[in-house]
């Protein structure tokens, strides 16, 4: 892509700690250990801690991680896990993956998030756990989530993909980092996370001794003494040079997001008084690391402001225009449209802006000029 004002820019981010990544990346070539080098369990010590959570077991990429995580519950073909329908594929993927029946419930139309009070309504004998997703940095809704849970004797698995370092409050009035909360979080380190590698990567988060062991041996053939499989596991690896990237990244993690946070207020505020763009509302139990910056829009014809911003050299995006209940993939299941009027409604009506670590406020005032003349013209 060549336009003026990409979605993300890795360049700007990389080149200001350029030295500090360059020589990260040298010394794992030096000790030439490409894989389990010491830069992986560095990095997952780390992370552990950023996160206060006790395990983290890195892997190849956040799709594995979610994989591992329901490979790791005690789940058999056939049973349920609940899950919102307005992600990427990949937290329902993993579920159908292993046979087992994803069960899609609408999410609040104002956090983009699963709303528990629909997670009740679905729940069975053969419901094992729910999978909320923290989209576009904000934390769903936890302290009913993890009530119904434990009400029900269910599983949760975060996919924290999109909102590592964000903070919700918990029903003991304390606040966790997101993914810390729920049995299992997974966490994706794709470039354009807020916490991005140069390449792929995954990690899982957990507080139990037990699991934490299970995932490490299913994420490494199922096994614990080499060459003797206890499980029929997968491969599935951080690299060496990833971690020791992400090291260095990770000192970084909490600016990123002020910056973030800085982007996606420039932006409120130039919308703020216009009732054809909805911006973001932020749930009083979280923090939001704005993952993405999405608008909704009210009457505004989506395909033509993203021709004409294109046009102007600015890049936008739809997450995610195809509920997953309407994906071709998911026919089967037998959902139609209807089903889920909230996602439905977010899937015709949401634009994401650029947003990133190295906005300017000279970059945004053209952004939201642009965006603003379109919409007051149209
Ligand atoms: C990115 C993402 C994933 C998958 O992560 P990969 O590292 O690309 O496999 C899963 N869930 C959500 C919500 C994501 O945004």
């Amino acid at each position: 892509m060549s336009l003026k004002y990409p979605m993300v820019d890795l360049q700007g981010q990389y080149l200001k700690i350029k030295p500090e990544i360059d020589s990260a990346i040298q010394a794992v070539i030096d000790e030439t250990s490409f894989i389990k080098g010491s830069a992986v369990n560095k990095f997952a010590d780390n992370l552990s801690q950023y996160l206060d959570v006790k395990h983290v077991i890195p892997c190849g990429n956040g799709t594995d991680a979610l994989h591992l995580a329901l490979m790791a519950l005690d789940l058999k073909p056939g049973d349920e896990i609940i899950t919102t329908p307005f992600t990427f594929i990949a937290t329902a993927e993993v579920i159908s993956l292993l046979g087992l029946k994803p069960v899609f419930v609408d999410v609040y139309p104002d956090t983009f998030n699963i709303n528990p009070d629909e997670i009740e309504k679905v729940i069975t004998e053969k419901t094992r756990a729910i999978i909320p997703v923290h989209l576009f940095g904000q934390v769903a809704d936890m302290k009913e989530i993890m009530k119904i849970a434990g009400k029900h004797n269910l599983y949760v698995v975060e996919d924290n993909a999109q909102a590592l370092g964000a903070e919700v409050m918990c029903s003991d009035g304390k606040k966790y980092k997101a993914g810390t909360i729920g049995t299992i979080g997974c966490t994706s380190f794709f470039p354009s996370k807020n916490l991005g590698a140069f390449g792929d990567g995954g990690a899982l988060f957990t507080q139990d001794d037990m699991l934490a062991l299970k995932i490490q041996q299913l994420a490494n053939h199922g096994m614990k003494v080499r060459y003797y499989h206890d499980y029929v596991g997968i491969n599935s690896r951080l690299d060496s040079i990833q971690a020791a990237i992400l090291n260095v990244k990770l000192k970084y993690l909490d600016q990123y997001a002020e910056a973030r946070q800085k982007a996606a207020q420039f932006y409120d505020t130039a919308f703020k008084n216009n009732s054809r763009l909805k911006t973001p509302f932020v749930a009083p139990f979280s923090s939001h690391v704005y993952h993405q910056y999405t608008l909704v829009l009210k009457g505004v014809n989506r395909i033509n402001l993203m021709e004409y911003l294109s046009k102007k050299g600015i890049a936008s995006a739809v997450y995610y225009p195809v509920p997953l209940h309407l994906q071709n993939a998911y026919k089967n299941y037998g959902y139609k449209m209807g089903d889920f009027p909230q996602t439905e409604a977010l899937s015709d009506h949401v634009i994401s802006l650029p947003i990133h670590t190295e906005m300017t406020d000279e970059i945004q005032q053209e952004i939201a000029d642009k965006v603003l003349e379109f919409v007051n013209n149209n």
